[in-house]
């Protein structure tokens, strides 16, 4: 008989409270062999049950490494349960096989950036914040998008075979992508909807700020995998990169990563081009041999995707909300099943895709 691809206890990695994620992150990372460091920062805001929320950091390495990979989960708050496998994965292998980062490596594992949506299973963050639309200038007037306004409306509609019609008739006039970036390529102005940008700078930019600052990043190669599921082929891992196509940050990537590369801003990937992305942050401090990538991992598609997020906004629109509530159970259900599919084989995909990325990363680093 074969063995599974990968053994139960590796599967046993996908956690489903923030309390327990964060809890199996130090502790592996505590047991890795060259751990520097592993720290946490609370949350300003707490869970369903008024717990304590915590973004865990680990560093593993020297701190005088002049390359990094840094590693991101729970940028999206109800995306974090694959993210975290993934790193718990990598730090389960690393002490396994008494792995040490390669001469003048190090690297930087930030657990549950949004540790506020993992709990209350929601992408944005306790001020309705998408951290992924947050990376403006805010000291400039935000960007428009008229699209949005135009489908406001329509977007949070109850009724589902209403909005799917008008939702049809956008797409029939402006194409499909068009309605793509309507809805979800960032808005600045309604912090009840979908995609919203903030209207100043999210806690989680605020501490993605520090910890470059802390461990003066901008002066390391970098290479940055943020991960994310819920858009794309199901269980496929996407490497998409929006560095802009003819810039440094592609070239990295593509060396590093090969043609699986997609680029938005080409129209090659699953995601179409978005406003405020952390990207951007990061991309502001890397040198030409550095890039940042989002391993996306697919899972029901993008109507779903829509449908699904939409009925949380819904849900929350006007708060507070009764959690245990049928109908909130039910849509918080949801959205826990179309960002962390239950299925062995997903989670395989997951854990097989993370270390391949991450091999190819570290590889990448070294040449
Ligand atoms: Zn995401």
């Amino acid at each position: 008989m074969l063995s599974p691809v990968f053994p139960p206890t590796s599967l046993r990695l996908f956690s489903s409270s923030v309390a327990d994620a964060g809890a199996q992150f130090s502790r592996l990372a505590s047991a890795t062999p060259r751990l520097l460091f592993c720290d946490h920062h609370v949350c300003p805001a707490t869970g369903p049950a008024g717990e304590e929320l915590l973004t865990d950091v680990a560093w593993l390495g020297s701190d005088g490494a002049s390359k990094v990979l840094v590693l991101i989960s729970g940028t999206h708050g109800a995306e974090g349960w694959a993210g975290s496998a993934v790193q718990a994965d990598f730090l389960q292998q690393a002490t396994e096989r008494g792995w040490q980062p390669p001469a003048d490596t190090a690297v930087l594992l930030i657990h549950a950036l949004n540790p506020w949506g993992m709990a209350w299973d929601r992408r944005c963050d306790h001020d309705g914040i998408d951290l992924n639309r947050n990376f403006i200038d805010f000291d400039q007037p935000p960007p428009p998008n008229s699209g949005y306004l135009a489908l406001r409306d329509l977007l949070m509609l109850e009724d589902s075979r209403a909005r799917a019609e008008g939702l049809r008739l956008y797409a029939e006039k402006h194409g499909q992508t068009a309605l793509e970036i309507a809805v979800s390529g960032g808005q600045y102005m309604d912090p009840v909807g979908p995609f919203f940008g903030g209207f100043g700078k999210s806690h989680a930019r605020q501490l993605i700020e520090k910890l470059i600052n802390d461990f003066t990043l901008g002066e390391k190669q970098l290479a940055v995998i943020d991960l994310h599921t819920g858009l794309g082929p199901y269980g496929y891992g996407e490497i998409i990169c929006d560095h802009q196509p003819d810039s440094d940050g592609t070239r990295v990537a593509r060396n590093w990563y090969g043609d699986a590369v997609t680029l938005p801003l080409a129209g090659t990937s699953s995601s179409v081009p978005k406003l405020g992305l952390m990207d951007y942050g990061w991309h502001a401090i890397m040198n030409a041999s550095s890039c940042f990538v989002t391993l996306e991992y697919g899972t029901y598609g993008t109507e779903p995707l829509f449908d699904t997020i939409l009925a949380d906004h819904r849900l929350h629109a006007t708060s507070p909300i009764d959690w245990s509530s049928a109908h909130t159970q039910q849509v918080k259900n949801t959205m826990r099943r179309h960002f962390c599919p239950p299925d062995k084989q997903w989670q395989e995909m997951v854990l097989w895709r993370g270390r391949q990325v991450i091999r190819l990363a570290l590889e990448g680093l070294q040449h």
